[in-house]
């Protein structure tokens, strides 16, 4: 199977000699010229790796690493940034909001794909956040109570791993619905009681991991207290 890549870059010319190289190379490629353009096609299309412009219009090079790699879904894609030298200073800014690793331009063909092929065989750490026997990695998106997959909903993974993310924390409905699916989301208490009763039964013998905590709302525990 072919390896996907998205290629932010808004210099025509570098974009299509990439794009022309990796193609040849064997890689499927998706372009973006853009910040919002190729955030955006970066989350529909998960690829295995991003390349990414410093300088670019919308949203710059820096600001799309440090959302992809805050966002556990795409956090897992190894982001390789490309910059001008005069940029350098950047560069120490980009590692440090992720990026895997970055090239300056220019740079050659071979040089570019030698680290497309390192970063792809670097293994992804795992994010995996486990309570008891229940495991959840935000990454592959599952969810597995004593190594068995079990089946939840999109807003009921969010929802666990809003509380597993802080164990202990007793959060309200209203806390929790926010953590799990953003500020925006307006809150009904008794659809945020719905979900807590199917996340339960989906957790089996592992159900109390998620406490009401009274007069609060829930909590994820490790103790049956
Ligand atoms: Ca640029």
């Amino acid at each position: 199977m072919s390896h996907h890549l998205v290629c932010i870059e808004d210099e025509e010319d570098i974009q299509e000699i990439i794009a022309f190289n990796l193609e040849r190379a064997g890689f499927e490629v998706s372009l973006a010229d853009n910040g919002t353009d190729g955030m955006e096609l970066v989350r529909t299309a998960m690829p295995d790796l991003v390349l990414l412009d410093v300088m670019l219009p919308g949203l710059n090079g820096m600001q799309v690493c440090k959302q992809l790699k805050a966002d556990d879904k795409t956090a897992g894609i190894p982001v390789i940034m490309l910059s001008a030298r005069s940029e350098e200073t950047d560069i120490v800014k980009g590692l440090t909001d992720g990026a895997d690793d970055y090239i300056t331009k220019p740079f050659s063909q071979a040089e570019l794909l030698a680290r497309i092929q390192v970063a792809l065989r670097r293994k992804p750490q795992s994010k995996a956040l486990c309570v008891k026997q229940v495991c959840l990695d935000p990454e592959l998106f599952t969810c597995k109570v004593a190594n068995e997959t079990i089946k939840l909903t999109t807003t009921e993974f969010k929802l666990l791993q809003a509380m597993m993310k802080q164990p202990g924390r007793a959060f309200s409905r209203e806390q929790l619905m926010h953590a799990a699916l953003g500020e925006q989301t307006e809150v009904v208490d008794r659809n945020v009681d719905v979900h807590i009763r199917a996340i339960r039964k989906a957790l089996g013998d592992d159900h109390n991991i998620i406490q009401t905590v009274r007069g609060i709302g829930y909590r994820c525990c490790a103790n049956d207290s």
